[in-house]
């Protein structure tokens, strides 16, 4: 597609909301069921499609991708009756009388950009709150999933109008170029460097924006903690997606008098996971292509890996991969790492846990392991980060009920269940009146009313 071509796409999907078609509460639900259908329809063809791109297993494409976003269709179904409700709220002294509500209102047109890492569900489960809000949606998915993306514009393509919802493929230009467009909503899911571009670029229209960004996700563990447990639950986190995962653990600080028999749980739960040829495991996926691969690569000090440490660049292979001994100062904890490298420092006291993490600009998530509320309370209290999980990493994205966003370099915004609808809405606040009553204190002349005002105002 030309510029000229998104311009009348743009114009259509205009064209087509400004209509009313995407308002009604029924069509909504018409066309959720039916984007459901579409996973249902091609569940094998897009799980073939997403292992063609980087190896990721049926079980993980089904779990952390077609399965989420049915949930999320199911649960936007049988909320949106209550959702798209007026909200009544009180009135107040100096309007009285009168009836306050606040409407929830499409925006129009959304333009929605996605990464590869799950490049099912970073494109669809952001559509389910556009669709459920009433808005068009366009989708830009990432260039680096290219079989996943052809498969997303093939299906989409055949079950939606072009007019509603439709998915552009191509890489920075395309989405440049989308970005020239006078969408009405953007809803970007990347990294924080892109993050900066899509807000500069909507700032110079103001065209609102929600950014899911990524960063370092501290994962602490304290001698309270049951090692064991904690070792599995870390490392499936971890090293889910080969570690291409914008919430998963990317570095540990264990409390230093556990840091030998944590890391001794650590090994065995990786090695019961993929066994001891991680490369000949069925279970674990690939590094997305050779930049990434030689980017991450070049993060592993052999000096001081404890497990893994394993690279083909031939089939962008890395094994899991735990290195200890790690400072601040090593390359690994410079960036957000986004592959199978663990690294682990440690701690003193939680003082000093909190103060290591502060320095490092606000994670999208922290996961925390203890058995001590007091420490719970410690780390919530003090440490600012988009969301997280006590005792669990990355699992609490299985709750609809729990809003999912950044914080600072991280992102801002936030969706996922309720908080989707609420993303894609304008919230528009009504104050109505009647003719009833028409009480004269705000109207000039002035003189002698001041004193009422200040006994409202008090
Ligand atoms: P990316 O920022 O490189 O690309 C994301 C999208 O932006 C792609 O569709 C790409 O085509 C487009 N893009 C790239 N450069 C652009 C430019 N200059 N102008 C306009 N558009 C551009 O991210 P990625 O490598 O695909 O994904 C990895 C990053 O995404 C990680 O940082 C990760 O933490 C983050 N992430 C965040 C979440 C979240 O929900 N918060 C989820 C997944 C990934």
């Amino acid at each position: 597609m030309t510029m000229n071509n998104y311009s009348d796409l743009l114009e259509q999907q205009r064209t087509f909301y400004l209509a009313g078609h995407t308002k009604p509460v029924e069509f909504r639900k018409k066309q959720l069921q039916l984007l459901k259908q579409l996973l249902k329809d091609h569940e094998q063809e897009i799980i073939d499609a997403v292992y063609s791109d980087f190896k990721k297993p049926a079980f993980e494409t089904f779990g952390t991708e077609i399965g989420l976003i049915i949930n999320e269709i199911n649960f936007a179904i049988s909320n949106l009756d209550s959702w798209i409700k007026p909200q009544h709220v009180p009135g107040s002294l100096v309007n009285f009388p009168s009836r306050n509500y606040i409407l929830k209102e499409p925006y129009g047109v959304a333009l929605i950009i996605s990464p590869w890492n799950y490049p099912v569900q970073l494109s669809l489960l952001p559509l389910v709150g556009a669709i459920a809000a009433g808005n068009t949606a366009i989708i830009k998915p990432s260039e680096l999933t290219g079989a996943t993306s052809d498969v997303l514009q093939k299906l989409i393509g055949e079950y939606f109008k072009q007019e509603y919802i439709s998915v552009i493929t191509g890489g920075v230009e395309t989405s440049k170029a989308l970005l020239a467009l006078d969408v009405n909503y953007i809803f970007f899911t990347g990294s924080t460097k892109v993050g900066k571009i899509i807000m500069k670029t909507a700032a110079e229209r103001l065209i609102p924006v929600t950014l899911e960004l990524g960063g370092k996700s501290p994962c602490i563990v304290d001698e309270t903690a049951n090692l064991e447990i904690s070792a599995k639950r870390i490392a499936w986190g971890k090293f889910v997606n080969a570690g291409q995962t914008c919430v998963a653990p990317d570095y540990l600080l264990i409390q230093e008098s556990i840091r030998e028999d944590f890391s001794h749980h650590l090994k065995k739960a990786i090695q019961e996971l993929y066994g001891e040829t991680p490369a000949k495991s069925p279970d674990f996926t690939r590094i997305i292509n050779r930049t990434h691969f030689d980017r991450i690569a070049s993060l592993i000090d052999p000096e001081k890996v404890i497990y893994g440490g394993e690279t083909d660049a031939e089939t962008n292979f890395i094994s899991p991969t735990v290195l200890d001994n790690v400072s601040w100062d090593d390359d690994v904890m410079q960036d957000e790492i986004f592959g199978p490298l663990l690294p682990i420092l440690t701690y003193t006291s939680l003082e000093d846990a909190v103060e290591q993490i502060r320095r490092a600009p606000r994670p999208l998530a922290l996961y925390l392991f203890t058995a001590n509320e007091g420490h719970e309370r410690y780390i919530l209290e003090n440490v600012t980060f988009g969301g997280g999980a006590i005792n669990d990493t990355i699992a609490q994205l299985g709750n609809h009920h729990l809003s999912f966003g950044g914080v600072g370099n991280s992102g801002f915004g936030s969706y996922h269940g309720k908080a989707s609808f609420d993303c894609f809405s304008h919230q528009k606040s009504i104050m109505k009146k009647n003719f009833l009553l028409d009480i004269p204190l705000r109207y000039a002349p002035y003189d002698g009313k001041i004193k009422w005002l200040k006994t409202i105002f008090r």
